[in-house]
């Protein structure tokens, strides 16, 4: 099968910027949709990353899908990955998806985002939220999630609605992707909010 990358749209695009509408069911299951499921599957493994919302790819539809693949965790510490409670999470598509927050308590790790290309900052998500969705059948599916997957419900959810990780992040900690991994990648969360003049996070 041909593998087909769609162009990813940086900040400053009104798409990212606007509230993506719903789709109905017989949309879900038409070839046009099932082609853009595809193709924005092939652009997130290329990328790489671990989510992609439709408006990141220019389509202003309520439409994300996950993957958190075990070999882009390999070069990650252990313990890392532990703090951050993540582990791999198989592809899932998550269509017209309503989020509810089932544990507000702030868990603050770095974050990017592909439409934000080249820098990253420490971002407060809930540590534990619920999903009600669609998948690509048009079947409803609910997922309740911690760890690092429901920090990525957050993001890719907020993408459907017009935000990005910059409209959530703590400011100070904005940083090019280059530096945080020159400085910052290794150290303990709360070490890097001392130096950066950021209060003391609760995870
Ligand atoms: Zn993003």
């Amino acid at each position: 099968m041909t593998e087909t990358l769609l162009k990813l749209r940086q900040a400053g695009e009104a798409v990212l910027r606007t509230p993506a509408r719903p789709l109905t069911t017989p949309e879900i299951r038409s070839p046009e949709i099932q082609r853009l499921i595809a193709a924005m599957r092939d652009t997130l493994r290329d990328a790489p990353g671990v989510g992609l919302a439709a408006p990141q790819v220019g389509f202003g539809l309520q439409l994300a899908i996950i993957e958190d693949r075990a070999e882009y965790q390999q070069a990650i510490p252990a313990a890392q990955l532990a703090e951050r409670g993540r582990v791999p999470v198989p592809f899932q598509v998550v269509i017209n998806p309503v989020l509810s927050v089932v544990d507000p308590t702030p868990q603050v790790f770095f974050e990017g985002c592909l439409s934000v290309s080249g820098f990253t900052a420490l971002v407060p998500r809930a540590a534990k939220v619920r999903v009600e969705a669609l998948d690509e059948n048009g079947e409803p599916r609910a997922v309740e999630a911690e760890g690092w997957l429901a920090r990525i419900l957050q993001h890719e959810t907020d993408h459907l609605l017009g935000r990005l990780y910059v409209d959530a992040m703590l400011p100070r900690s904005f940083m090019t992707s280059a530096n945080h991994a020159r400085h910052w990648k290794d150290r303990p969360v709360c070490e890097v909010c001392a130096a950066l003049g950021l209060p003391l996070p609760a995870n």
